[in-house]
């Protein structure tokens, strides 16, 4: 291993890189290739659109945060009736470095799933789970010391005195000796996969975007940039590893020329939410409720958001005429949210001359069905645990008080009225062996030598828990089929 005394990343400024490994995008998926693979001898460089932002010099869950490391300041949406707002990170680490941190394994069914209807070869959950525990030790996936937040509490006690199921999500998560909730250090990307690839001997460049890469019958041979300065740049490589996220790795094959069953199957988690409020004071700006409720998992799961007084206002803001008076009292407010497992699939399609691509994404009837009684079931879940108000985030929806109201939301609410959200995002470039899959069942592109995928986008459809686990479980086994089956350049 190559112990390196450069800082660990660089602004991007020549205009010619070469590297035998190239990697786009430094997220979940990229950085840890990039770790595993120059930790097997490949020369890998990574390139990350956005900058490398230290942890603690931005609080999380600002709008600060969202100025510098978010895409488009955190305002993206896929087209629809009714459209879906999504964030995505796009800093070095990519969304790990703003994400709530929470971790869940693959769940077993859901493996067995991929591994019938997609065709997923040697798919076995014996490894995936070896797997998850390598990286649950490296990421320090742990639980709160101590007690958890307020707001977390709330959907405990809840959920307790509904008798449904609940339970506290560890998190990648560094806790100094007699911390406490608040004291933990999220262990993302720039804590942990990048600084070990660079041990390793990986070099990093930031404010590097990939426009398209230059492809030849079967093969790509080298990248277009914009550098840090704005100007043009290349990068020549043997093999790339397109990991930009499950929007953009689709949108740069596409600029690329690669197109089949490419972009076609998006897949996200559509959520719902509302501002409860309680008698005492219960916000926590800066930090998410580790409780999840999962008594109707896979289709509907409740947990709690980020609850910046800017945020509550946010979820105010579908009637703010009725609910905007609220804000003032936001320390005895907090904001949670119901999510679905879609049935319904979206788009991602690079439009020539365009930077972003357009998004689309469908809910399906049974998709708008389940998020209505979603919304219902997460207003009971805050009146059982002690809200005094509850305010549903739709436009025109009732201020509800007691169970009984909760006929009025029933009948009141519409996805069109509603701001639905996602935070997850994925399966644009589903790997498996069915032909509908765009990538073979290690992330290699179909028909290309030495173009792969290893990121949120190689789901083959949605998880139905918190998906970074599940995105660096499949980095790590087919990095490692990679290092199987290709040599280090000598
Ligand atoms: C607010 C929020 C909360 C979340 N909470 C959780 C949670 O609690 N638990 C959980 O499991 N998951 C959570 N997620 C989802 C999780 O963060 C993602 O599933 C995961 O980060 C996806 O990894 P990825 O490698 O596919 O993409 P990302 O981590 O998004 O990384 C992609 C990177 O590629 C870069 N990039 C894109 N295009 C280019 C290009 N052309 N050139 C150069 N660089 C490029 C981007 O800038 C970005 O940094 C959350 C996400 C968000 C946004």
């Amino acid at each position: 291993m190559t112990v390196l005394n450069s800082p660990i990343h660089s602004p991007a400024t020549e205009s010619l890189y070469d590297t035998e490994i190239l990697i786009i995008g430094s997220g979940a998926g990229g950085a840890t290739t990039a770790a595993l693979l120059a930790e097997a001898g490949f020369d890998v460089l990574v390139v990350e659109e956005g900058a490398w932002v230290e942890q603690g010099t931005v609080v999380p869950f600002s709008l600060d945060q969202m100025n510098q490391q978010y895409r488009s300041a955190g305002v993206t949406v896929a087209l629809g009736l009714p459209s879906i707002a999504y964030t995505e990170g796009r800093c070095a680490g990519g969304g790990t470095e703003v994400n709530s941190g929470l971790y869940r394994r693959p769940p077993a069914d859901v493996l067995e799933r991929w591994r019938t209807q997609y065709h997923i070869r040697d798919l076995d959950p014996d490894e995936m789970y070896a797997i998850a525990h390598e990286l649950e030790t490296a990421l320090n996936v742990t639980k709160v010391p101590g007690k958890v937040s307020a707001p977390s509490m709330a959907l405990h006690r809840g959920a307790e005195a509904l008798s449904w199921e609940n339970s506290e999500s560890p998190r990648w998560m560094k806790y100094p000796a007699g911390g406490n909730a608040s004291s933990g250090q999220r262990q993302s990307m720039t804590r942990t996969y990048l600084p070990r690839a660079h041990r390793a001997g990986a070099r990093i460049i930031t404010q590097c975007r990939v426009r398209k890469l230059a492809i030849r019958g079967t093969s790509a041979s080298e990248a277009a940039v914009v550098l840090a300065n704005g100007q043009p740049g290349r990068i020549r490589f043997r093999h790339v590893f397109v990991c930009g996220g499950a929007i953009h790795t689709p949108a740069l094959l596409q600029r690329s020329g690669l197109h089949e069953h490419i972009g076609d199957t998006l897949a996200v988690h559509p959520t719902v939410k509302l501002a409860a409020h309680f008698r005492e004071a219960i916000n926590v700006p800066d930090d998410v409720p580790v409780h999840q409720v999962k008594e109707f998992a896979p289709e509907i799961s409740f947990g709690g958001s980020a609850s910046n007084p800017g945020l509550v206002a946010m979820a105010l803001a579908d009637n703010w005429a009725e609910f905007g008076h609220a804000v003032n009292d936001w320390q005895r407010i907090s904001v949670y949210y119901a999510a679905i497992t879609s049935q319904g699939k979206g788009r991602v399609k690079a439009i020539p001359g365009m930077r972003d691509p357009l998004v689309t994404y469908h809910l399906t009837g049974r998709d708008k069905q389940l998020l209505r009684s979603g919304l219902s079931r997460l207003t009971l879940l805050m009146l059982a645990a002690g809200a005094d108000e509850v305010y549903p985030s739709y436009r025109g929806a009732p201020l509800v008080r007691t169970p009984g109201d909760i006929a009025n939301l029933q009948h009141s609410f519409a996805t069109t009225k509603a701001t639905v959200m996602t935070v997850h995002l994925c399966s644009t470039v589903p790997i498996g062996e069915h032909p509908r899959c765009a990538a073979n069942s290690f992330g290699q592109i179909r028909g290309m030598k030495n173009v792969w995928v290893n990121d949120a986008s190689m789901l083959p459809d949605a998880p139905g828990v918190n998906p970074q686990g599940s995105v660096q479980a499949f980095a790590v086994r087919n990095a490692r089929r990679f290092i199987e089956t290709n040599s280090p350049r000598g």
